[in-house]
């Protein structure tokens, strides 16, 4: 099995293709791309989905990768933070399928429960709600994150989403 640093190296590349390829497409448009995010987040966000299908949820991936144009547009719209990490590829939006945000509460709860179990970090908590939205790390871990070598941060994540122990060694 390839080692942690292995392993990112490899993917990293691959997201950086992915990201740029999401980059191509005009400002405003919405990247619903798993391929998009982080490796270790990509794979959260995965093993997320197929427990909320397992739960009798139907889950759908609204939007993962967010172009700085469009975070801007979406904090002029009022909707949107200046601060949010899903230009760095590791939030991701996940919405009923059928009710899109009018899920019922339960599919809320599921979602922030099976997010947090995961080690993730869920909007459902934040004090503006907002409950579609899972992140890989807590928010005062974000400057922390953006101090970190582009290489470097998928690592990064896969110790605040992994066991304590593995956080607390490193
Ligand atoms: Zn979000």
């Amino acid at each position: 099995m390839p080692s942690l640093l292995q392993r990112a190296t490899r993917e990293v590349a691959l997201h950086a293709r992915s990201v740029r390829g999401a980059a191509e497409r005009p400002g405003g448009a919405i990247c619903d791309d798993l391929e998009a995010l982080l490796p270790s987040f990509r794979a959260e966000v995965e093993a997320l989905l197929e427990e909320m299908v397992a739960a009798g949820h139907e889950p759908r991936l609204f939007e993962t990768w967010r172009s700085p144009e469009r975070v801007a547009l979406l904090v002029r719209r009022g909707t949107g933070s200046i601060n949010s990490v899903h230009p760095h590829g590791i939030a991701a939006d996940i919405i009923c399928a059928r009710k899109l945000w009018n899920a019922s509460p339960l599919f809320w709860r599921d979602l922030c429960r099976l997010s947090e179990r995961r080690g993730l970090t869920a909007g459902a908590r934040w004090a503006r709600h907002d409950l579609p939205h899972v992140q890989a790390i807590p928010v005062v871990a974000q400057s922390a994150f953006l101090a970190t070598r582009e290489e470097e941060r998928d690592v990064f994540c896969l110790r605040w989403m992994g066991p304590l122990d593995v956080l607390l060694a490193a």
